[in-house]
């Protein structure tokens, strides 16, 4: 009953969180990230003078030359203490040369189960979604920002997100996606380093070196909240249009 009612405190939590975003965050004017930005960030990864980068470039996953190659180097990463409470590690489903990208924060247990991100109840409201703006699983890339569940279902950490963006950044280089589509604050915040509500970053067009991002809420946020899936499929739409004028 304690258990059961702690739980549901968190889950209130997190739906807050995902609305009004942290109290400690403050506002801040978004800067356009530059492609040569981008690109220079990665000269400085190669040359070493990043020196997180350049710790995670000795481990060579920075030179994988593939999905694959990338997969096998974080089945073998030790960056973090979730590796010990993972069953498995979840890198992502879906078309490796996609024109959009679904990035969500982190599995959960029945993703971490079988080892695929976005399946249970969230994952087929999110199938849903796709389909209802004309999107398969199957042609778009489906990841999270941590690859590995936290225990509980519970945030993740700062610390494990920065040690595992890294790797998502170097998925986004082999995908080289058009649109991301980032699902729920943690998502959202952690790949455009923004310190904003979701609510304020609903409704912008976002750009991160050459793909354009849009964010909107986590599916498991909309079966807790089903009042706010208007306010999601009005987001999904623009993120549809968006893709019709850049893809056509
Ligand atoms: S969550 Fe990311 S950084 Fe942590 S162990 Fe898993 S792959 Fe490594």
């Amino acid at each position: 009953m304690v258990e059961q009612s702690i739980q549901k405190l968190i889950e209130a939590l997190k739906d807050q969180d995902s609305i009004f975003g942290p109290l400690m965050f403050e506002n801040r004017r978004f800067e356009k990230i530059d492609p040569d930005l981008w690109a220079e960030a990665l000269e400085d990864r190669a040359d070493g003078e990043d020196s997180m980068e350049n710790e995670l470039d000795k481990e060579g996953f920075i030179h994988a030359r593939n999905l694959t190659e990338l997969q096998g180097f974080m089945l073998e990463c030790h960056k973090c203490p979730l590796e010990k409470t993972r069953t498995n590690l979840v890198f992502g489903s879906g078309n490796p040369k996609a024109k959009v990208m679904v990035i969500g924060e982190a599995p959960g247990a029945e993703e971490d189960l079988q080892g695929k991100p976005f399946v249970g109840r969230a994952g087929k409201l999110l199938t849903d979604i796709l389909a209802a703006i004309k999107f398969s699983r199957d042609e778009v890339y489906i990841t999270n920002i941590l690859k590995c569940r936290p225990p509980g279902n519970r945030n993740p950490l700062p610390s494990e997100m920065e040690v595992c963006i890294p790797y998502l950044h170097r998925q986004i280089e082999m995908i080289k996606p058009k649109l991301i589509l980032c699902l729920g604050l943690i998502s959202a915040s952690g790949l455009l380093n923004l310190k904003l509500s979701l609510g304020k970053m609903r409704g912008n067009i976002y750009e991160l070196g050459n793909a354009k991002v849009m964010v909107t809420y986590h599916p498991a946020a909309l079966l807790r909240n089903p009042q706010w899936k208007r306010l999601a499929w009005e987001d999904v739409q623009k993120f549809r249009k968006l893709y019709d004028d850049m893809v056509g």
